[in-house]
């Protein structure tokens, strides 16, 4: 079938908004069209090269909401017409992650899978992370699709599946935030965002969001952050002083949603000495290959670290209680979406992700 979608052609070149070709759905694979489609920061770092990417021309974006159109022959747990979120991260219900109650990184995702539903003048194009959920329709494997309840509101959820579940459960299930605790936020963007949003949730009662964009305090505090720093008026560590003065020596919990190895060690250092936890989410450049500062007096000072990738929220058995929580009103995902846009200016959307003035831009089809 014909579908129009946003095609990345190389690094530093906007996207081509075009038709292509999408190849129906084969075994174990379902077709879905998406209704509403976010911006995240992730995309934006094959577009602007910040991030390698092996293989142009590729379709971006792996958040996203829809409905399934068809599906190929195997698949009994999805059918036509239901509503549906497709995530980067696999369950395939099986591997050893898949069986553990530990971890959400399921084998399949580390797999290479060189299957191509999307064509674009007769040539295979890639898709991210094996999603693209830039086009109308997109063909994926079922064991990426969360079916969720019917009543949610696509165009509001469509950022549950990176943003939201990335924020949520760093701070429910990577850190386990508990309740009367403090909590320090570096960024307030769409991640930092669902970061406050976990930890109101955990009960945690100091919520410090850290940013350099003063525009970002009002929609963190609806989140219910209770106090912001702006990372300007800091110089060297000062803002790490200024943590440890409001929690009477130190966060309960850091997380670093930036991807920026100084605060990296900030959200470290900003925690409490003896039990200060601090999840890294945010994704650095050249993270395959740099290393980031760390003192080792600051960890052996009982200081943990973690990493998190998508919350530690499994994709399909865990993940839907999520929406179940935004349609129950616990969640700010509203608050979330400043931008909404139609795939053809999807190129000013990155812009305004990209300028700082945009929390979550979303597409509508
Ligand atoms: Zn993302
Ligand atoms: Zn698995």
């Amino acid at each position: 079938m014909k579908v129009k979608a946003a095609i990345a052609t190389g690094q530093l070149q906007p996207l081509v908004v075009d038709e292509v070709d999408l190849d129906g759905p084969r075994e174990g694979e379902v077709l879905i069209e998406i209704r509403s489609a976010g911006l995240c920061h992730t995309d934006q770092m094959l577009i602007d090269g910040s991030r390698d990417w092996p293989n142009y021309p590729v379709i971006l974006g792996h958040e996203g909401a829809g409905i399934v159109r068809e599906v190929g022959p195997g698949v009994t747990r999805l059918k036509p017409g239901d509503a549906v979120i497709p995530l980067a991260m696999p369950e395939c219900g099986t591997c050893p992650a898949c069986r553990s109650s530990k971890s959400n990184l399921c084998d399949e995702y580390f797999k290479p899978h060189p299957r191509a539903p999307f064509s674009w003048k007769g040539r295979p194009v890639t898709s991210f992370i094996n999603l693209g959920t830039f086009a109308q329709f997109m063909t994926v494997r079922a064991f990426h699709v969360a079916k969720i309840r019917s009543d949610a509101p696509l165009d509001q959820v469509c950022c549950m599946g990176c943003a939201g579940v990335t924020g949520i459960g760093a701070a429910l299930n990577t850190a386990r935030v508990e309740p009367g605790s403090s909590v320090a936020i570096f960024g307030l963007g769409g991640i930092g965002l669902n970061v406050i949003d976990g930890a109101r949730l955990a009960g945690a009662t100091t919520i410090i969001g850290i940013d350099t964009n003063t525009d970002k305090e009002a929609p963190a505090r609806r989140a219910g952050m209770t106090h912001f720093l702006n990372a300007r008026d800091f110089e060297g560590d000062g803002v790490v002083e200024a943590i440890r003065e409001i929690t009477g020596g130190g966060a309960d919990y850091g997380f670093e949603c930036v991807g920026h190895p100084v605060l990296a060690q900030q959200a470290v250092d900003c925690t409490r000495i003896g039990w200060g936890t601090t999840v890294l989410i945010g994704i650095m450049p050249g993270s395959m290959t740099d290393t980031i500062p760390m003192r080792p007096r600051s960890i052996q000072a009982g200081r943990s670290v973690m990493g998190s990738y998508l919350g530690n929220i499994k994709s399909l058995s865990q993940f839907p209680d999520l929406i179940d929580w935004y349609v129950e009103g616990r969640l700010t995902q509203d608050n979330l979406i400043s931008h909404r846009i139609g795939l053809e200016q999807i190129n000013e959307g990155f812009e305004l992700l990209a300028s700082g003035q945009a929390r979550r831009v979303v597409i509508d089809f």
